[in-house]
């Protein structure tokens, strides 16, 4: 048996009895397959319920739910922005969205990383009838995390709306988890879109879109992924509702952050940094030195998977620690000890 510190299940709530237990409840009265689009015959009260209570907990107008992240990226870009208009997206934008950007047949402006310096210079020198700054919260392979005040301030004076991807924030930041938007006091500006996903902390599958009710009205008629395509199975707005419940007691986040700074302690000790967030690159340079480190990983009974080029740039290839609420102390601790210097 491996610990599992590769998957991004940071409140190890895809294990949790009580998110099964909504799951068979719903599966014992209800249908496996939604059947339908949701536009035709395919919708069910749960999703309302669910978006009611992600507008509330996250402090928006409103929500809607879609199939995955990639699916909700691709469409939501598309039904934002057009030919003549910008978007302007960090290099290490998740793959969804440059996706989504490209079909949208807008122009592409990428930054680099949390450069807003140079985001502030394209956005003056880049005509464009709607300009649309695009940005992970916390960054997959990084743990780092987007400026989300300062990418307000730059959409107000150069009148562009920000899209917040916060996959991986979401359960994770803030003391109630309620991710980096939130924790930054930006949640519900009217310039800001955020997403979310049901894959990662809250350990079911799906995604959801907040804004300003005006703004997901429109989107309701518009996104294409979602008119198109069938909606993911019922079982999944219980699950997730019970998903809600548990992140909002605060027990498992609260283990969470235990974890990580249990784990800022320990790779401080061994002269290493570490983030604020569930995500801990352990950079160690050439593809052989990850690959090796992860073999021996395993042989000690730790699953890290290592990250190599192009999913990183050349001469960063690195372990990709995830850590979660329902990993002991110990084993964090265990773990820490086994990686390389
Ligand atoms: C994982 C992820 C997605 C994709 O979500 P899925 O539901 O897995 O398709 C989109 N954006 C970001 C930033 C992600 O980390």
């Amino acid at each position: 048996m491996l610990w599992d510190f590769g998957s991004n299940d940071y409140l190890g709530l895809s294990w949790h009895p009580a998110l099964r237990e909504a799951a068979k409840g719903a599966l014992a009265e209800g249908p496996l397959g939604s059947g339908a689009s949701r536009y035709v015959a395919g919708d069910d009260p749960a999703w309302h319920a669910l978006e009611a209570e992600l507008a509330g907990w996250k402090g928006y107008e409103a929500a809607l739910v879609a199939g995955s992240g990639m699916l909700l990226n691709i469409g939501l870009l598309q039904a934002l922005a057009a030919r003549h208009d910008v978007i302007f997206a960090d290099r290490l934008v998740h793959a969804s969205l440059i996706d989504g950007a490209r079909l949208s047949g807008a122009r592409l402006v990428r930054y680099r990383h949390l450069r807003l310096d140079e985001l502030a210079a394209l956005l003056a020198r880049t005509p464009a009838r709607r300009r649309v700054i695009v940005t992970d919260g916390v960054f997959s392979m990084d743990g780092d995390c987007a400026d989300v005040g300062g990418l307000l301030t730059l959409a107000e004076e150069y009148d562009a709306i920000v899209v917040l991807d916060d996959a991986h924030g979401l359960g994770v930041i803030g003391p109630g988890g309620r991710g980096l938007a939130a924790s930054a006091g930006a949640a519900g500006h009217a310039r800001l879109v955020e997403i979310g996903t049901f894959g990662k902390a809250l350990g079911g599958y799906g995604a959801f879109v907040l804004g300003p009710k005006a703004f997901i009205e429109g989107l309701r008629q518009r996104l294409r992924t979602a008119i198109y395509s069938t909606m993911p199975p019922p079982l999944l707005a219980h699950a997730m509702l019970r998903a809600l419940a548990l992140v909002q007691e605060g027990a498992l986040v609260h283990a969470l952050h235990e974890r990580i700074r249990t784990f800022q302690q320990l790779a401080a000790a061994k002269g290493r940094p570490a983030t604020d967030t569930a995500i801990q690159p352990w950079v160690l340079g050439e593809d052989e030195a990850a690959l090796a480190a992860a073999r021996r990983l395993e042989a000690q009974g730790f699953f890290v998977p290592a990250i190599r080029p192009p999913t990183v740039p050349e001469g960063t290839a690195r372990l990709r620690i995830s850590l979660s609420a329902a990993h002991p102390l110990e084993v964090v601790q265990a773990l820490v000890e086994a990686l390389p210097a």
